[in-house]
């Protein structure tokens, strides 16, 4: 029996990990989970799950959850902010860390989990954008483990050798094929991009998940945001990494070698795949997951991202291939431009324009460590928040 704290319990990723929790009773026990701000589904999943503590963000939503816990008579532990977050993420009680809380506000917890020599699954791709080397360091230096599980890198994972060691050139590994859908606007025109709604942009078309990421979807940012995850997972230089777009999302990424082979995972597109084969491996365990139907799909399509329609992934690329703290400042930039776009502040193409004018403004530095980072990263806020006002 293997006990989980589940950092963002109740978004797209905590809600799908709690599915294939509960179809093994007899492996898994909940040991926390943790909510921003959706007090009463926090509670419910309390009901269902009986975990020992239970975290939201505010001391006013701590009262709200532990009037409605205690209402059901259970005897969860309530607790509230960023240090109770960190402290389920490195609990005794726990072995494994789903960190699936959207952006950087996920990061110290993460740490904290690689800190204390943790399983980590990983769904917060956002904490190793930012500190890519401090994670990767951390986790190597406390004997902890990072499974991934954002859908393209846990297919990546699958389709490497075991024991592999973020060496391409001592494993045979020439490239890696990250497989993009393109979103919802791959062949939409482009001049009328600037006039898409937040409706729009929200409604990917094969993926249905939180909506930060589904407008990081939009943009491709996630699939920037994804080439800079893959590099820290995969020890993957920038050009090593190459995205294709394959719009039926079956193929979730590919592993090209030196001898020609080219490895591919499918599926079909539930994240409930990837996070079974994260919680169980090396096992496999049952997901839910319906078996793909082939001969029903028919086709699977493939093309090469356009950068003019997508500033936002070559931004990422231009991050990576700098160094130092530019992905952070990058990343910063877009969380607060993809909030300004769903509060209906900014349109879409500003998103792009935003981020690029901040990752000038502010100077790029060497990240020295975790202070250092979340200083850009203020910065980068701080910047892209006057340009909204202005
Ligand atoms: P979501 O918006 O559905 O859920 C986010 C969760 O984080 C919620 O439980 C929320 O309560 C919590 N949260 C939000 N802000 C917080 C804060 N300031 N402090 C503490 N908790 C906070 O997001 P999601 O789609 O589940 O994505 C979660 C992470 O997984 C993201 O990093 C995303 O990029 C990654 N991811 C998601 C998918 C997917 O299919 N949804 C796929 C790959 C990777
Ligand atoms: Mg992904």
């Amino acid at each position: 029996m293997q006990s989980i704290s589940i950092l963002g319990s109740t978004g797209s990723i905590g809600v799908s990990t709690l599915d294939v929790v509960a179809r093994h009773p007899d492996r898994y026990r909940v040991h926390a989970l943790s909510a921003h701000s959706r007090v009463a589904e926090l509670a419910q999943q309390c009901e269902r799950f009986r975990p020992e503590v239970a975290v939201v963000g505010s001391a006013a939503a701590a009262a709200e959850l532990e009037s409605l816990l205690r209402g059901k008579g259970l005897p969860t532990q309530v607790a509230c902010g960023p240090e109770a977050l960190c402290d389920i993420a490195s609990a005794d009680g726990c072995d494994m860390v789903m960190a699936a809380i959207v952006g950087a506000a996920g990061l110290a917890s993460t740490l904290a989990a690689a800190r204390a020599g943790k399983k980590i699954l990983l769904a917060n791709k956002e904490a190793l954008v930012i500190s890519g080397q401090l994670l990767m360091d951390a986790v190597a230096a406390n004997g902890a483990s990072l499974l991934p599980i954002d859908s393209e890198h846990n297919a990546i994972f699958q389709c490497l050798p075991p024991g592999y060691t973020r060496s391409m050139p001592a494993h045979g590994v020439e490239k890696i094929l990250l497989t993009a859908s393109g979103g919802p606007f791959l062949t939409r025109d482009v001049a009328t991009l600037n006039e898409v709604t937040v409706e729009e942009a929200v409604a990917h078309p094969k993926w249905v998940m939180g909506r930060k990421i589904s407008v990081d979807s939009a943009t491709m940012m996630n699939k920037g945001l994804e080439v800079i995850e893959a590099h820290w997972l995969f020890g993957a230089p920038a050009d090593k990494i190459e995205v294709v777009i394959h719009p039926q999302s079956v193929i979730h990424s590919m592993v090209s070698y030196a001898d020609g082979s080219v490895l591919a995972q499918l599926g079909n597109p539930d994240m409930r795949t990837p996070i079974a084969n994260a919680l169980a491996y090396p096992e496999r365990i049952a997901s839910g997951v319906a078996p793909l139907d082939l001969a029903q799909i028919a086709q699977l399509s493939f093309s090469q991202p356009d950068f003019g329609r997508f500033p936002c992934l070559k931004l990422a690329y231009d991050a990576l291939r700098a160094g130092g703290t530019l992905a952070a400042i990058l990343n910063a930039a877009n969380e607060v431009a993809v909030q300004a776009f769903l509060d209906r502040r900014i349109g879409f193409r500003m998103i792009d324009q935003l981020i690029q004018r901040v990752m000038s403004a502010i100077p790029n530095r060497q990240a020295a460590d975790i202070g250092a980072l979340l200083e850009q990263d203020a910065q980068a806020r701080a910047h892209a928040e006057a340009l909204i006002s202005q």
